[in-house]
């Protein structure tokens, strides 16, 4: 889709959208940002714009498994029938070094985790199976060693390559960066990695009742709790948010806030509030007059309006006001958006499927239930609610592990019902 596309023209001639239907349309409405490269632990989270390719094997070379003496296995073969085999001890090969000697028959070399295995050796006896005295404190380099065990050629051997062969492509483009992956990166001293941008997210709030967190409550003021909240998942998704303030209920405040936006260069707006239908949701106005924004219904409980669109050629969701509502919304719309944007390809939440516990009511609407999931004693998993569920009650959210979804046409959903479940932290979590 182009910066200018005018989203709202493929909903114009509908009333409401189902979720399904919203969802796709902001996900079309969204580019997958551009690619750049970044130092190694900055690309934790992040999702690979290329392919690695090995320029190293891994092990680089031959080494020892275990702190012991490299063999031949052929000469340690008649202590597998429980005659120790004495062997002369030729070298001491601590890991870092490179070993010049040669273990030729009837002879063993000293060896380390981690040190190359020397030439004529096949093999590596651990150091529990000899001889020497490795509990005491003096671990001078005997002449002769004791060997109690027979190996098998190759036996505590670690083989170049084993691991990753030079040449392969070790994490193909598209790969989301874990701690595990960016231990890989530095084993190939790939530095300086190839990624897919994080999004940077303009986080507005707007209502003239909205108050800083550290100010006192006066007559007919809320302290803005959505600026966090959106901040907070913006961030436990990787992604950078610009905080853009709180705009008043006039159009030039959130004209200016969300030009300091686009001044900062945000991928993304995400706004709370004023996009409904009151006599002072002047975002609506503000985003109407600059055109390619859509306001939809969404047949969803909690948070029915939201808008999506462009301002200015920048992506604009704008989520409704209620704290709920304007979360699980960013569930819903904000969090697979930015991570489209962030180059992932899973963009869902896992799911289960629960068994709901006690009796709840729906309107029709798809219906994100906010829930505790937790292990069912016969197996799989079931859910019970959080208690209220009205869109300002934001401590059933903080009991929930879940959000349960009552499909679209469901009213009556009895106990013992099966539903999916949206795992917000993995069941176990139950608070
Ligand atoms: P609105 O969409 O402007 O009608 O707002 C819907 C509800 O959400 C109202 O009760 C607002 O006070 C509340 N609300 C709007 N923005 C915020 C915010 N940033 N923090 C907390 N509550 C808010
Ligand atoms: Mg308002």
């Amino acid at each position: 889709m182009g910066p200018d596309d005018p989203v709202e023209v493929i909903v114009a001639e509908r009333e409401y959208l189902t979720v399904a239907e919203a969802l796709r349309l902001v996900l079309d409405g969204v580019p997958v940002l551009p690619a750049g490269t970044v130092p190694i632990l900055d690309a934790l989270g992040m999702v690979l714009a290329e392919a690695v390719v090995a320029q190293d094997s891994l092990p680089p070379f031959a080494n020892s498994a275990m702190d012991g003496y490299a063999v031949r296995a052929a000469d340690v073969a008649p202590a597998g029938a429980g005659s120790p085999v004495e062997l002369r001890v030729v070298a001491d090969i601590a890991a870092g070094s490179w070993p010049e000697s040669v273990v030729t028959p009837g002879t063993a070399a000293r060896i380390m985790t981690g040190a190359p295995l020397p030439a004529g050796a096949d093999a590596v006896i651990p150091v529990e199976d000899t001889s020497e005295a490795w509990r005491s404190e003096d671990r001078s380099l005997p002449e002769r060693v004791q060997v109690y065990r027979a190996v098998q050629a190759g036996d505590y051997v670690r083989h170049p390559g084993e691991d990753i062969a030079a040449g392969a492509v070790v994490l193909p483009a598209g790969h989301r960066l874990r701690p595990q992956e960016i231990g890989v990166l530095a084993s190939l001293g790939i530095g300086q990695v190839p990624v897919v941008c994080r999004p940077r997210v303009g986080i507005l709030a707007t209502g003239d009742e909205l108050i800083g967190v550290d100010e006192a409550l006066r007559p007919g003021k809320i302290r803005n709790s959505n600026s966090y909240a959106q901040t907070a998942q913006v961030l436990a998704l990787g992604a950078r948010p610009v905080n853009l303030g709180i705009a008043g209920d006039t159009e030039a405040d959130v004209r200016a806030r969300l030009q300091a936006g686009l001044d900062a260069g945000v991928d993304l707006f995400v706004s709370s509030a004023g996009v409904s239908v009151g006599a002072y949701d002047v975002v609506k106005r503000v985003l109407e007059q600059a055109g390619n924004v859509g306001f939809w219904r969404v047949r969803m409980r909690p948070g029915k309006p939201l808008a999506f669109g462009r301002y200015q050629g920048v992506p604009y969701l704008g989520l409704p006001g209620n704290p709920v509502s304007a979360m699980v919304s960013f569930e819903r719309f904000a969090r697979p958006a930015m991570l489209k944007m962030a180059g992932h390809t899973r963009l869902d939440r896992p799911q289960v499927v629960v068994v709901l516990q006690e009796a709840i009511e729906s309107d029709g609407r798809e219906s994100y239930i906010r829930a505790i999931v937790s292990p069912a004693a016969g197996g799989g998993y079931q859910a019970v609610t959080t208690g209220g569920q009205g869109s300002h009650i934001m401590t059933s959210l903080v009991r929930a592990n879940a959000l349960l979804i009552v499909p679209e046409g469901v009213r009556q959903v009895p106990a013992g019902t099966h539903l999916e479940a949206m795992m917000l932290d993995w069941p176990a979590e139950v608070f």
